[in-house]
C-alpha cells in the first residue's frame, strides 16, 4: 500500500509539473485576443513614441517538414518580422495597448520569469522586445534569434493534448528552441504564423503565462499585434502590386 501511495504521489508531481509547464508557455488554440488602444495617449504623443532601438532578425536554425506552399508562407512570415517589429505601427500599438478588462494602458502579468515583484509598463515591455535578449541566447542584444522546428504528430501521439490543442510551445529557461505544431501550420496563413512565432519568441525573452486574463498577457497581445501589422504590410504590398499590374 505504501508503495502504491508513493507511486501515486510521484504521478501527481509529474502531472503537476506537466500542467504547470503547459500553463506557462504553451499557446492554446481558439483564444481570441481583444485589441484596444488608448487614443488619448496616441493623440498626445503623436509620433514621439518612436525610438532609435532597432531589432535585427537572425534566422539561425529552422526546420520545416515539407517543401510546400506552407513553407513559402513560413519564409514570408520570417522575412516580414524585421519590418513588423521595427515599424511605427507596431511600436505605437504596443505602447497604447490597453486592457479590455480594466481599460488601463498596461498588460496582465507583465514581468519576466520569476521577477514577479516588478511589473513592466508598456514602455518597458517594448524596450525588452527591442532589446531581444533571449534567456537562453544571452548577450545577443538587438537580435531576434530564431531557432524553430515544426513537429508532425504521428500515430497515437495525435490524440495527445499537445498535438490537438497547442499551436506552439517553448521552455524559456532551458532552451532557445520554438516548437511549432504542423497540425496548425499546415493550414496557417502568413499573418497567423507571424502572430504565433512572435508569441513564442516573446516567451523566450522571459514572459510567461499565468492563470488569469491570459488573453491580456504580453505573449498573446504582442503576437496578435504583430499579426495585425503583418496584415497591414501585406495589404499595402497587394495595393502596390495591383497598381503596377494596372500600369
Ligand atoms: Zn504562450
Amino acid at each position: 500500500m505504501k508503495l502504491f501511495n508513493k507511486l501515486l504521489l510521484k504521478l501527481c508531481i509529474i502531472t503537476q509539473l506537466f500542467v504547470m509547464n503547459f500553463a506557462f508557455s504553451n499557446t492554446i488554440e481558439g483564444i481570441e485576443i481583444p485589441l484596444q488602444y488608448d487614443q488619448k495617449f496616441l493623440d498626445n504623443h503623436n509620433k514621439s513614441f518612436t525610438n532609435s532601438d532597432y531589432l535585427t532578425v537572425i534566422r539561425e536554425e529552422t526546420f520545416f517538414p515539407r517543401d510546400t506552399v506552407q513553407l513559402k508562407k513560413f519564409n514570408k512570415a520570417l522575412s516580414l518580422l524585421e519590418t513588423i517589429l521595427n515599424s511605427d505601427s507596431f511600436k505605437s500599438k504596443v505602447l497604447s495597448y490597453k486592457r479590455e478588462s480594466n481599460g488601463k494602458r498596461e498588460f496582465q502579468k507583465a514581468y519576466l520569469l520569476s521577477e514577479s515583484s516588478k511589473t513592466l509598463s508598456n514602455e518597458e515591455v517594448l524596450k525588452v522586445i527591442l532589446e531581444g535578449n533571449e534567456k537562453m541566447r544571452p548577450h545577443t542584444f538587438g537580435e531576434m534569434n530564431i531557432n524553430s522546428y515544426v513537429k508532425v504528430c504521428r500515430s497515437w501521439r495525435r490524440l495527445g493534448i499537445w498535438c490537438r490543442k497547442v499551436i506552439g510551445s517553448t521552455t524559456p529557461s532551458s532552451s532557445k528552441w520554438i516548437k511549432l505544431n504542423w497540425n496548425f501550420y499546415q493550414n496557417f496563413e502568413t499573418h497567423q504564423m507571424v502572430n504565433n512565432l512572435v508569441h513564442e519568441w516573446v516567451h523566450l525573452l522571459g514572459f510567461l503565462h499565468g492563470s488569469e486574463y491570459m488573453r491580456e498577457e504580453v505573449p498573446y497581445v504582442i503576437g496578435k499585434i504583430a499579426g495585425v501589422v503583418a496584415l497591414e504590410i501585406l495589404a499595402k504590398k497587394e495595393i502596390i502590386n495591383t497598381k503596377l499590374a494596372l500600369n
